[in-house]
């Protein structure tokens, strides 16, 4: 491939992607770092969840707990209805997933109701819903049958539609939203078998010919959802490489590739442990002769179309596992009350009855986390959720999981027996472990757990990285680096007193509207999420003065803050929806105040765990199951080990 020159920019300390040295990094780490920075949206003012890592609890713009209006929850309703209608009609999902198709007939009937294009706008054919209404449906879906909530969201939350309206130019709209919107299914085609986590080592290429107009595609794509019926793909591929500051840049250019095109095939459909009808494929290009025109947003901004894409496009996951989890809690609910043993309804005896519980409590904490976040959405169709997004798709993947394994737990035999074999033998065909199958990829699709970790953790950093990156920085030279020392000593002057300050008895004020017991309930953890908001920036900055430039290759400490943060987030979406559904109740509503005083009194020893581990625990130990130290022999792998007994290993 032949390089194109771009003017070298002048390198500003302050510039984000020049905020972590890479000096030190081998150069896969370098080149997938760089690639990322370079395709990472800056935040424009920060958010809650972001200003979060830096002590400020910042309540504004979301308490009031944003309700969705009376105008919107109709015209959601009304779509729902009818889909709910087709459900209940026409789909059987365990036959779906005993048979691994979806009926023709149901994605005829789906396409006719517009479920294809809820969130596209009527001018181009689509429902023109909104984002809260999506998820609302996510949700439905996400209860009643994974393979359909699969077809329907990776087709509109990663597939043409979503990119499309973000970046598509008013012709390339025209040409593709009206016939994906009708029912034309669509696919993302970014994973290779060597690119996973890592878009940065893409292999699929994409050469320029006949003066740049035409890019002739060639590569193989895996685990394409939708790639064996789609018609439309979004495709990632390496484009001719630019020399920025002198230096030799990979590009990732993202292209719209219809599949009737000579050199398009589907090789192989794969299968899964769960999600048995997903029309999962291998897709090979050879040869294909792409348009420019089909380039969304620019050449080599494929990797900023990918992440704004899931920046919204993640909130479908949580809302589908929030549909999950609900369901999973009525079937434990209900056979928890009508099963008896050792003379008591099981429901009745403390493990069970515990379980009840933490699933409700998280249940509601998804809730809560992914209706604040998608009314962001609502609001500003360019709010800046990325954080928010990352903490419901992780958390709340995490907790489903939970929810559905402690669901097959209630149900006992039953919850391992399939929903067929249930029925031959005249029980009700409850499909849990069909649910435990599905949502089990949920932690790995769409930004696995540990990657979402790492994601969040960047974004966590910002704000320190802005204000001391440079100073820790060894690529810039050393006048510089004093220079911006002097400025970072003014700022945390001034800003680390305030994180020991508790103004949270004066900031945070009980909503007058509801009860005094509610309302003091919930001010007393709305308090601690703070207290423990300046507690995680302190720690997170401490964390920085300890470890300095290593600190962004400590996962397990990192980890750590990441997840205080997320239960903070948690808590403090449950507390104000709660005051919101208390202070509309047209009576009072104990069950949602004790579902939540139970969440967040669980939240808090969580929190507690984490920050006793940031000092007391075992990670280094860690690599005594890296198989890298297994390689050099037993004896290095049992020498770790000793090594490991013979130093405190709880000691940070
Ligand atoms: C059912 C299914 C549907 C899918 N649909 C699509 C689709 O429609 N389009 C598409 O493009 N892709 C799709 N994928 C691919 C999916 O997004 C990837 O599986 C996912 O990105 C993880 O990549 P990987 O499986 O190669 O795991 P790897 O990247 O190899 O990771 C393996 C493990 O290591 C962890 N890991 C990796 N890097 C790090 C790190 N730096 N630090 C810590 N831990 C790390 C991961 O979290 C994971 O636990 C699908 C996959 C499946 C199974």
């Amino acid at each position: 491939m032949i390089a194109t020159k771009e003017p070298a920019p002048e390198t500003k300390p302050d510039e984000p992607r020049d905020l972590i040295d890479t000096s030190k990094m081998s150069s896969g780490q370098r080149a997938a770092l760089e690639m990322t920075e370079a395709a990472r949206e800056t935040s424009r003012e920060g958010t809650f969840a972001s200003k979060l890592f830096m002590g400020d609890f910042d309540l504004a713009g979301i308490r009031p707990y944003p309700l969705q209006s009376t105008e919107d929850r109709d015209q959601g309703d009304a779509f729902l209805q009818q889909l709910e209608k087709l459900l209940r009609e026409k789909v059987d999902p365990d036959e779906i997933d005993r048979t691994g198709e979806i009926p023709q007939s149901v994605i005829d009937a789906l396409a006719k109701l517009g479920a294809f294009g809820i969130k596209i706008s009527p001018d181009y054919g689509g429902l023109g819903l909104s984002q809260t209404n999506y998820c609302r449906a996510a949700a439905l879906l996400g209860g009643f049958c994974g393979n359909l909530t699969a077809l329907i969201s990776a087709h509109q939350s990663i597939g043409v539609p979503q990119p499309l309206i973000l970046f598509g130019t008013e012709e390339q709209k025209r040409k593709y939203l009206p016939r994906v919107a009708k029912g034309e299914i669509s696919a993302f085609a970014l994973t290779e078998s060597g690119v996973g986590s890592d878009p940065a080592t893409v292999q699929t290429h994409a050469e320029p010919i006949e003066d740049g107009n035409t890019f002739i595609l060639n590569g193989d794509k895996l685990w394409c959802t939708n790639g064996t019926k789609a018609g439309v793909l979004v495709v990632m591929a390496k484009t001719p490489p630019k020399v920025v500051r002198g230096k030799s840049k990979d590009q990732i250019t993202a292209f719209i590739v219809e599949t009737d095109w000579p050199g398009v095939e589907v090789t192989h459909r794969c299968r899964f442990m769960g999600l048995k009808a997903l029309y999962n494929a291998v897709v090979k290009f050879t040869n294909v002769r792409v348009p420019r025109e089909n380039i969304l947003l620019a050449e080599g901004k494929g990797l900023r179309v990918a992440l704004s894409t899931l920046n919204t496009g993640r909130l479908t996951l949580p809302a589908a596992c929030l549909g999950l989890s609900k369901r999973c809690l009525e079937i434990s609910r209900k056979w928890a009350a009508s099963r008896v043993q050792w003379g008591a309804p099981i429901g009745k005896h403390a493990a069970i009855a515990d379980k009840l519980a933490r699933m409700a409590a998280s249940t509601f904490a998804i809730e809560s986390m992914t209706w604040l976040a998608a009314s962001r959405v609502d609001h500003d169709k360019h709010a800046d959720v990325r954080l928010e997004a990352a903490m419901c798709k992780m958390w709340g993947s995490e907790q489903a999981w939970e929810i559905a394994n402690d669901a097959v737990q209630i149900r006992g035999g039953r919850g391992y027996e399939t929903a067929a074999s249930l029925k031959a033998r005249g029980e009700e065909p409850i499909p849990v472990e069909r649910f435990l199958r599905d949502c089990r990829i949920n932690t790995i699709f769409e930004g696995s757990s540990e990657i979402m970790r790492l994601f969040i953790a960047r974004e966590a950093l910002d704000p320190h990285l802005k204000v001391s990156g440079a100073v820790l920085n060894s690529k810039f030279p050393m006048g510089e680096r004093l220079k911006a020392a002097v400025k970072a000593a003014g700022f945390y002057a001034a800003w680390y007193p305030k994180q020991w300050l508790p103004l949270e008895f004066f900031k945070i004020r009980s909503a007058s509207r509801i009860q005094n017991r509610a309302s003091s309930i919930l001010v007393r953890h709305l308090r601690y999420a703070s207290r423990m908001s300046r507690k995680l920036g302190r720690s997170l900055f401490h964390a920085m003065v300890r470890n300095g430039p290593k600190l962004e290759r400590q996962q397990l400490l990192l980890a750590r803050f990441v997840e205080i943060g997320t239960e903070i987030f948690a808590i403090t979406a449950s507390c104000l929806r709660a005051e919101r559904l208390l202070e509309t109740a047209s009576e009072k509503n104990d069950d949602v105040l004790a579902t939540v005083d139970y969440f967040c009194r669980g939240s808090r020893l969580r929190i507690e765990e984490r920050f006793r581990a940031i000092g007391r625990n075992n990670d280094k130990a860690c690599s005594v199951g890296c198989p890298c130290s297994a390689d050099v022999g037993e004896l290095s792998l049992h020498g770790s080990v000793r090594s490991v007994l013979h130093r405190n290993p709880l000691v940070d």
